[in-house]
């Protein structure tokens, strides 16, 4: 990439002779050339040409302004340009031009990389987005780098959060708008779920986006999708009746919890070791966060008793009794994996009566049994089939409502997971600290929470449309991204988003010291080891920056510090702009800043007078992190641009990450060798390894269960695209009749096929459906079904439905019949595909509960979705084809049309009693829909009419001497 630079500066220096004019004009050409190129392709191609000269230009302008030393206010600060884009920003630029990842340290000035890539492709005049991670920075980087646009001619915008429709509309068509991915996401789906017309649609397309902080949200973010919802049409879930007896059960347990680990101390006091550790392992089982376990697991000896009963009862020879020591609890729950399971105990204790009420009923052997039942006539062996599937059904929600119910209990804590505001569960980002209002856990997990809190439970809520960030991201033709930390990630981002990832050198070498991580048994003495380190650091005014993995320990510390009167600022994740401010102070001498999770943090730490010869900014994390990565972005705080600077870890063995993930058994025999005395420390290289290996064991597991999220959200994938893309199509679409017609010619073979391609063709059911969906007043005289074969019958009735419609339309308003077409068809689409997804919350609930059964839910989750999407697309084409002649945009139209149809039509009797169904399954598709809907053939929902007044049918005779006649 050596000579493009070259290139670029070469062509930067010939710009120097210009004018402002004559450097804008060059943009003014590009955009006009570009324009004329229809193919993306090719304009791609084009893009790639100009590219040095293009870079060119933004550089120039970032020079002149730099030259002028041009003021201008951001976020109400006033501001001085003082920037020029060094060449390894040139190269950053051009990666992301290529739509992959430049891995650039933080402060590398990657918000100035963009602006390259972002200025080229918006020439292609398609838009450009740039994604940012939160509103202020959004906000911020907007008008910061739009000194640069505005200088070149370029327009640009910002999405927040709580713009009006119209203004997003207008940010959305500025040649490069700027805005957060949730923004981004929501505005994709209501644009496609939501509106009805072009004009209510926001965005114009996805063409091009630079992700900022993109491991932040492609990665961190991706775990809870977005989602609308709305009022829900079915709720069946019963946490609330579970409630009670869950909460008995889960204090019932902890109090057995208490008891066992009392006896457990006893036994380790009497010197029976290996009976305590069994002990203490069943503990550990039920309640994985009771307070005496946590203790002696600082205990070296006891520590070793409890993992040597936990490994001697994992091999495979000790299933049973295994399995009998779970008996012994109530459930069991796994940290790890997030599971849980009633025991036979804890079974009978929330069922009495019933302790088969939580064991899942096998069904094949049911059905096998029910139908060699020799007994049973053939007609009641299905009834008896369903009857068992719903059994099967309410079994399965039970299990389901509980088993959430123990996990909200014991996995989730209240100001750790999440917090209670405006009595709401409203979710934290455990990577930020953030809080995520608007999202849920999906599941019913989120459900369980609420009921376990005792706030409202959302029942009233179903998804209304909802899309994984992942898929969002998709939709562009081309995705680049930025950030300090990628490199870890790299498989990740190309099996999922094809994305390669690129490190680009620093500005200037990095002189950064990493210090091995100082290892300790206890927190408490991991704590006590940094607060001395602090003061010190202090004492010698030497900015510190410690890192923390929760909120929680953020607060903790800044607990102890206050009273030892070290005075800190704690990073508060709810003010982003506040946030920001605190940022850039931490580089001031003495400055000790604490923060939960520097990772998309957006802001640099710029170092204070003096600083530097104390060595600049000084990391300290006081816990490693789950993923290395997190880990990186808080070194990475420090010695930014050739700064000096040092960073350093400290862990204990109780830290989370070394309970769960550690090589417990390695680690205390570690601290049984060296002897470790209270507050003593371990530090070597080979830690460093043990520790990273424990988190490259969480990296992969998180990855397989973002990748599964992924999985099940890429059937649904496919299937929004079909959908939304039919959506648009209709909404596009000058002409929409085309579209009814498809409907018409998919729909109507297919009904008669039903009919009439059995043993026994049903002329007398088709004849019915014909007159109880169509005006066609047909009777079997005039049918004559069976002279034809069922392909012929179905041409005979698409003309004649064809027919029907034409006349109708023709007494409307062309324009009024259009929109009502669209009206038709969006208002299907719409109604169907929310119920949809309403069904496929529920088969994915559902298939996970066959998941015990031994099944891949994953393929269940398949084969079932695209069975329902088969069904889906049928039923939209038949709820168009129900409300084609019974919707009009003008009753007085419509009355019109139904006074040329002969009498007799209209009024001709349904063959079967199953009229009184028809009719009121019509009067309900138009309940609250806004149209007019009539009861067809039957008339007598027509308004009443007076005998002299003018006949509605716009004869202009009185209705008594026209239709009125005959009533
Ligand atoms: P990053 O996002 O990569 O961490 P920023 O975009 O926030 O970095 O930029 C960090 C700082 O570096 C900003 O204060 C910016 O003004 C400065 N900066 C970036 N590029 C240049 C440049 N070419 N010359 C001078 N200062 C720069
Ligand atoms: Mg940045």
């Amino acid at each position: 990439m050596m000579p493009t630079v070259q290139l670029i500066n070469e062509f930067e220096e010939k710009l120097k002779n210009l004018s402002d004019d004559e450097l804008r004009a060059k943009t003014t050409a590009w955009k006009e050339e570009l324009a004329k190129i229809p193919d993306t392709e090719e304009q791609w191609k084009r893009l790639d040409e100009i590219l040095p000269e293009a870079f060119a230009v933004v550089k120039n302008a970032a020079r002149r302004l730099t030259e002028r030393k041009h003021t201008f206010t951001v976020c109400d600060q006033p501001m001085t340009w003082n920037m020029v884009h060094f060449d390894v920003q040139l190269i950053g630029g051009m990666v992301l031009h290529r739509g992959r990842i430049a891995e650039m340290a933080t402060g590398e000035g990657k918000t100035l990389v963009a602006t390259l890539p972002l200025y080229l492709n918006a020439l292609a005049g398609r838009g450009a987005h740039l994604v940012t991670v939160n509103d202020y920075l959004a906000r911020r980087d907007a008008e910061w780098m739009g000194q640069l646009y505005n200088f070149l001619g370029l327009t640009y915008g910002c999405i927040e959060h709580d713009q009006p429709p119209d203004s997003r509309r207008e940010q959305y068509a500025m040649d490069i708008t700027y805005g957060t991915n949730s923004e981004f996401g929501f505005d994709y789906l209501r644009d496609n779920g939501m509106a009805t017309t072009r004009e209510q649609q926001v965005q114009r397309g996805y063409y091009y986006a630079i992700v900022d902080e993109v491991d932040s949200i492609l990665i961190d973010e991706a775990r809870t999708p977005l989602i609308i919802s709305g009022p829900a049409t079915v709720s069946t879930h019963q946490y609330d009746k579970w409630k009670p007896l869950v909460d008995q059960l889960v204090r019932k347990q902890n109090m057995l919890g208490n008891r066992i680990a009392s006896e457990a101390m006893e036994k380790f006091e009497k010197g029976e070791i290996e009976d305590a550790g069994i002990l203490m392992f069943k503990v550990k089982l039920g309640q994985p966060r009771n307070k005496q376990l946590l203790r002696m697991m600082e205990d070296p000896d006891k520590r070793r008793a409890i993992d040597k009963a936990e490994l001697s009862f994992y091999a495979d020879t000790r299933k049973e009794e295994l399995f009998a020591l779970k008996e012994e609890l109530f459930y069991t729950i796994d940290e790890k994996s997030n599971e849980t399971d009633l025991s036979e105990q804890g079974r009978e204790f929330l069922n009495p009566d019933d302790p088969n009420a939580f064991v899942l009923p096998d069904l094949i052997s049911e059905f096998t049994e029910i139908d060699l039942d020799p007994t049973l006539p053939d007609t009641e062996k299905d009834a008896k089939k369903t009857e068992r599937q719903h059994h099967c059904d309410v079994q399965a929600e039970r299990i389901h409502n509980i088993a959430q119910l123990l996990r909200a209990y014991c996995l989730f804590e209240k100001d750790v997971q999440y917090v209670i505001e405006e009595n709401k569960v409203v979710i934290v980002d455990e990577y930020t600290g953030r809080k995520m209002p608007g999202r849920r856990w999906s599941d019913g997990l989120h459900q369980a929470v609420e009921a376990k809190e005792g706030v409202q439970i959302d029942r009233e809520t179903q998804t209304l449309a909802t899309i994984t960030i992942q898929n969002y991201f998709r939709l562009y033709q081309k995705l680049a991204g930025m950030t300090g930390t990628a490199e870890t990630e790299a498989a990740e981002f190309h099996d999922i988003y094809k994305l390669d990832v690129n490190m680009i050198p620093t500005n200037r070498p990095i002189v950064r010291k990493d210090a091995n991580d100082r290892i300790y048994k206890t927190r408490r003495e991991k704590y006590n080891a940094v607060i001395n380190e602090i003061r010190e650091c202090h004492a010698r005014q030497q900015p510190v920056l410690v890192g923390t993995v929760s909120v929680e320990a953020s607060e903790l510390l800044s607990r102890m510090w206050h009273s030892r009167k070290i005075p800190h600022n704690v990073l508060n994740a709810k003010f982003h702009m506040q946030e920001a401010e605190i940022v850039q102070r931490a580089g001031q001498p003495g400055t000790v800043t604490i923060s939960t999770n520097m990772a998309g943090r957006g802001t640099d730490i710029k170092l204070g007078e003096g600083v530097a010869d104390r060595g600049g900014l000084y990391v300290l994390g006081t816990e490693r992190h789950e993923a290395r990565r997190i880990d990186r972005q808080l070194r990475g705080r420090c010695a930014r641009q050739g700064d000096p600077g040092a960073s350093r870890f400290y862990v204990s063995f109780e830290d989370d990450l070394m309970r769960n993930f550690g090589a417990a058994d390695r680690m205390t025999r570690i601290m049984e060798r060296f002897g470790l005395e209270e507050g003593q420390e371990l530090e070597h290289p080979w830690l460093n390894k043990s520790v990273e290996t424990a988190q490259k064991r969480v990296e992969q597991r998180n990855y397989l269960a973002r990748k599964r999220t992924l999985d099940f959200d890429d059937v649904m994938n496919n299937q929004r695209e079909v959908v939304y893309t039919y959506r648009n199509e209709t909404i596009d679409t000058e002409e929409p009749r085309p579209l009814i017609y498809e409907v018409i010619d998919e729909s109507v073979p297919a009904k008669v096929k039903e009919y009439l391609d059995g043993n026994e063709p049903n002329y007398t059911g088709l004849l019915h459906w014909v007159n109880t969906t169509f005006p066609l007043g047909l009777n079997k005289e005039k049918a004559q079904f069976e002279t034809r074969s069922v392909e012929e019958n179905a041409q005979f009735l698409i003309e004649k439905i064809k027919d029907a419609y034409e006349r109708k339309s023709s007494h409307e308003e062309p324009a009024a019949v259009k929109s009502l077409e669209r009206y038709i068809i969006l208002n299907a689409i719409d109604r169907l595909w929310q119920e949809h997804l309403y069904a496929m919350d529920a088969l994915r609930e559902g298939v996970y509960l066959r998941g015990y059964a031994q099944k891949d839910p994953l393929v269940e989750y398949k084969t079932e979705a695209y069975d329902m999407f088969v069904e889906l697309m049928a039923n939209i084409k038949n709820e168009v084809l129900h409300n084609l002649f019974r919707s009009t945009s003008n009753l007085q139209a419509f009355e019109n049309f139904l006074a040329t149809l002969p009498q007799f039509l209209t009024r001709e009797h349904p063959p079967t009693g199953a009229a009184a169904t028809t009719t009121a399954a019509a009067g309900e598709h138009g309940d609250g829909s806004g149209e007019v809907t009539l009861d067809l053939p039957v008339r007598r929902s027509l308004p009443k009419v007076g005998r002299n007044e003018p006949c509605p049918c716009g004869s202009g005779k009185k209705y008594k001497s026209c239709c009125g006649r005959t009533a």
